[in-house]
């Protein structure tokens, strides 16, 4: 089976593409699993230009078919921050997942429940080592909690409320999640991409 690398160094995210993508008819691989080092800077001002940005590059690293998604969380009283931005708000170090999510809690804390509507949103772009094969998109609506709630998933998750479900995205199993997730949406429109690949072949 051809190989299909996930470009991304976040651990939760080859776990979640991994599970979205797990039916179609490639081996997934990783950056660490190919041995790549590489943390391409993401420059771009929109999701779809980062995603380019790193699909780009690993493939061209690694000369494989690659996905790279660009995500990240939209809050409307935040005119749309933190946005591309989400992985770096508030200078919180890369890893610190609660610190950015109370910063967030602590910027909202005067905003009442029906103004704290946000989205997370996902683009994915496939690339071949020399062009990029097209980007695909995915989005969930919801609303920012007043409090963190669940375990699972990763980032943002324990504060995003889930209107259609009446939950918290950290309380959802993986499966849940996947079903209404940005990235389980965007992935499920990626299948189309890749089979007008292989026509193209
Ligand atoms: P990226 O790696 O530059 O795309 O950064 C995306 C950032 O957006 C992550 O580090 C999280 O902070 C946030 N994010 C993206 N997808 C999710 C998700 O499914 N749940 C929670 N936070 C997410």
């Amino acid at each position: 089976m051809t190989k299909l690398l996930i470009a991304t160094n976040n651990a939760h995210k080859i776990e979640e593409f991994q599970e979205i993508l797990a039916d179609l008819p490639y081996t997934l691989t990783s950056p660490k699993q190919e041995g790549l080092n590489l943390d391409p800077e993401e420059t771009g001002t929109t999701f779809e230009a980062n995603a380019i940005i790193k699909a780009e590059a690993f493939a061209q690293a690694s000369g494989l078919l690659t996905l790279a998604d660009d995500s990240g969380l939209e809050v409307d009283a935040l005119d749309g921050a933190p946005g591309v931005y989400s992985a770096r708000y508030g200078d919180t170090a890369k890893d610190d997942h609660v610190g950015r999510y109370q910063l967030l809690l602590e910027q909202l804390a005067d905003v009442p429940t029906e103004q704290r509507t946000a989205r997370f949103r996902c683009v994915i772009a496939l690339a071949t080592p020399n062009k990029i094969v097209g980007t695909v998109d995915g989005a969930v609506e919801g609303r920012i909690a007043t409090a963190p709630k669940g375990s699972g998933g990763f980032g943002y998750d324990p504060v995003f409320f889930v209107p259609e479900l009446d939950k918290i995205m950290a309380e959802l199993t993986s499966a849940q999640k996947h079903a209404i997730s940005h990235r389980g949406r965007a992935g499920k429109a990626l299948i189309p991409l890749l089979s007008s690949l292989g026509q193209q072949d």
